[in-house]
């Protein structure tokens, strides 16, 4: 019998639809081998879908090739998402072992795609007729994201300078992981190893006995082994007492890869070279400008207008942190030298003399179902949602739960909502949120989201109910918010839908939600004692909201000094940039508030910019938290759960996708551009 009878990913493929609600996908009745084949059945069909829209007589238009492309893959889509999202959410050695064939094949077939000079002169033939087509914004949108994703690939080039693009990217591609190796060796290459009981003096039990267990493991049994990998490292500079050592390990740390062994200098001057050159193949004055122009931020101009607003509050505020920090170790000490290595030694004694509290106080009242039933109750004050729990939707295991949305007011099919809560061997840590099918056009119809949040919350227990950190609530409220831009989701092609967005604009609604868990009317709507159902008290309320300002101008001149050091890598022409440590003392004197130690340098490890997908991005951190904290105080302004308010943040910003330029949305919805100074108020640093 052949096999596609009996794969159910291929069946559902061949009758149009899965035979479950709202076609959810069928985990219930997907095996191991079904997938490769189904993957291999959805790309030939893709294949031949391409095939006969390149084929077409036709002249091209919208339909027969815009839509055309954007249909082609829908099977391939399908199985593609189930297998990536299982092999994050629920991954058995053998589901995982499969990436071995499913990733080249995908990588392969998605270059297939952009290299195809027949198709992609379809494209340009829709997309030079725009003017005279009778399209809407969105499609027109859509026409221009395709002829940009190809031509940023170089479709439009030469094919002598295609053939110097390849080359780029070839170079690029093993560059990148070169610079991680690197930092990575010069990371296992330092341990710190003592058979001295006072050289553990402050250290937490869990941190001391980790160490012992990584020395026995080392073959050193009896001594304690500390290295610089976050774990150890962290906790070391937060709690030892030993400034020599704390000394010795920042030094080790801050010096990874730069003038050892392991140098990434030449690596980092080749990487920055061949995006300078990439970006002037492509028409571009710098890879800055190559990478802004598809981002809300725009331009290197606009990017460090918006760092510099920040820098000088951000610097005052940052210089009294550290005075402040220098006054507590006299008091404690009888000296106030602050070096690198004794900054987060102190700032933990003062945090906690500051405000005493702990996650364990916290806990009680935030039973998971209570935080859970708290944040739909959200999701209904400000959007008129409702969420039911439905029973069957197909699950890929136990602790799923599955929730039918419907609007309250019309009870209108918004979609299906996943939740997947607790650890397990088989999830990847962190916490994120996914979707299984897109809203949009799907199968001929214009389909309402499946979409699902993963975390790794504290579980329950015999005796205890799972109680979340603060931090965990905070993380729920987060991908809750990325959830609701896939929920809420309402326009006609599944690439502009939900989080389909530019990067420094899809943590918006995301962050946003963070915002009222901070406020006591937020919290007040479900935060209750597990036991007493006593609400929060408002003093814990109020130590939450102040120590989340504890050090903002110290933490936020860090953020921007990354900031600036990556623009200045990847704005200019860096030909002219002869020594490493020379540029980037350069550029970073303006961020410095503490003294500058020889010997280290922070390029040779910025793996974010370097080896990471963060390239004249780091700024979208800062510039995120400024979007959310000035569109919370808008809702401040009208009441938290403003209804007026609510709605224009639903219809302008979670249910356009990106079916616009962020700033139109944002600028629909707030009535102007964003105000950096949000921030800074929310932070305290405004006025000092
Ligand atoms: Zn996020």
């Amino acid at each position: 019998m052949p096999q596609t009878q009996k794969n159910p990913f291929i069946e559902a493929f061949e009758k149009r639809s899965f035979q479950t609600r709202d076609e959810a996908i069928p985990f219930d009745q997907l095996k191991l081998e079904h997938f490769v084949p189904a993957l291999d059945f959805g790309i030939e069909k893709a294949r031949k879908k391409i095939q006969q829209l390149k084929d077409n007589p036709a002249p091209a238009d919208f339909d027969n090739t815009i839509i055309a492309l954007e249909t082609a893959s829908e099977d391939y889509e399908t199985v593609q998402s189930v297998y990536f999202n299982l092999f994050s959410a629920e991954a058995s050695e053998e589901l995982q072992a499969l990436a071995k064939e499913i990733s080249p094949k995908s990588a392969a077939f998605a270059s297939e795609i952009a290299l195809d000079d027949k198709l992609f002169a379809r494209i340009k033939a829709v997309h030079e007729s725009l003017g005279t087509a009778n399209l809407n914004a969105e499609q027109v949108r859509l026409v221009e994201k395709y002829y940009k994703d190809f031509s940023r690939n170089g479709a439009l080039l030469s094919p002598e300078n295609k053939d110097k693009l390849r080359q780029i990217d070839q170079e690029l591609s093993l560059l990148g992981p070169q610079f991680s190796e690197n930092v990575l060796k010069a990371t296992n290459a330092f341990e710190l190893i003592t058979d001295r009981k006072a050289d553990l003096v402050g250290l937490p039990e869990g941190v001391i006995e980790a160490a012992a267990q990584d020395a026995e493991r080392k073959g050193h049994p009896g001594k304690w082994l500390f290295n610089l990998q976050a774990p150890s490292f962290l906790p070391f500079m937060q709690y030892a007492q030993n400034r020599e050592l704390r000394k010795k390990l920042w030094l080790a740390y801050n010096s990874r890869s730069f003038k050892d062994t392991f140098d990434n200098q030449e690596v980092v001057k080749k990487i920055v070279k061949l995006r300078h050159d990439r970006a002037q193949l492509l028409g571009f004055a710098t890879h800055a400008d190559f990478i802004l122009s598809e981002r809300m931020a725009q331009t290197p101009q606009q990017v460090m207008k918006f760092l510099t607003e920040l820098l000088t509050p951000s610097k005052k505020a940052a210089e009294r942190d550290i005075a402040e920090l220098r006054a507590f170790k006299k008091s404690i000490d009888g000296n106030d030298e602050v070096m690198p290595w004794d900054f987060a030694y102190y700032s933990e004694k003062l945090k906690e003399k500051k405000y005493k509290f702990n996650d364990e106080e916290l806990r009680p009242y935030f039973k998971l179902e209570t935080v859970v039933e708290g944040v739909f109750e959200h999701a209904r004050r400000l959007y008129g949602l409702t969420f039911k729990e439905v029973l069957d939707v197909p699950k890929y295991h136990p602790d799923v739960r599955t929730f039918e949305v419907r609007e309250e007011r019309t009870h209108n099919y918004i979609g299906l909502f996943y939740t997947d809560f607790f650890p397990r061997e088989t999830k990847k840590g962190g916490a994120w949120m996914t979707a299984y099918r897109e809203q949009g056009l799907f199968n001929g119809q214009v389909r309402r989201p499946h979409v699902s949040i993963v975390c790794n919350f504290t579980k329950p227990t015999a005796s205890k109910p799972s109680l979340l950190t603060y931090d965990e609530v905070q993380t729920l409220f987060h991908e809750f918010g990325h959830a609701l831009h896939g929920l809420l989701s309402q326009v006609s092609y599944r690439s502009l839908a939900g989080t389909n967005v530019y990067w420094d604009f899809v943590e918006l609604p995301s962050q946003i939600m963070e915002n009222w868990v901070k406020e006591k009317e937020g919290l007040d709507i479900f935060a209750r004692h597990y036991q007493s159902n006593q609400p929060i008290p408002v003093e814990l309320v109020e130590k939450i909201k102040k120590a989340s300002q504890f050090q903002a101008g110290y933490y936020s001149m860090r953020q921007l000094q990354f900031g600036f050091l990556d623009m200045a890598w990847h704005q200019q022409d860096p030909s002219t940039i002869a020594d490493v440590d020379t540029f980037e003392n350069k550029v970073t004197e303006v961020t410095r508030v503490l003294p500058k130690v020889g010997g280290t340098n922070v390029s040779c490890s910025f793996s974010h910019i370097f080896a990471g997908g963060y390239s004249a991005g780091y700024y979208s951190y800062k510039w995120a938290e400024v979007l959310d904290a000035d569109a919370f105080e808008y809702f401040k302004e009208a009441g938290l759960f403003d209804r007026e308010v609510a709605e224009k943040f639903k219809a302008f910003i979670l249910s356009r996708g990106g079916t616009e330029h962020p700033m139109e949305l944002y600028k629909k919805f707030r009535g102007r551009e964003p105000d950096p100074k949000a921030l800074l108020r929310r932070e305290g640093l405004m006025n000092i």
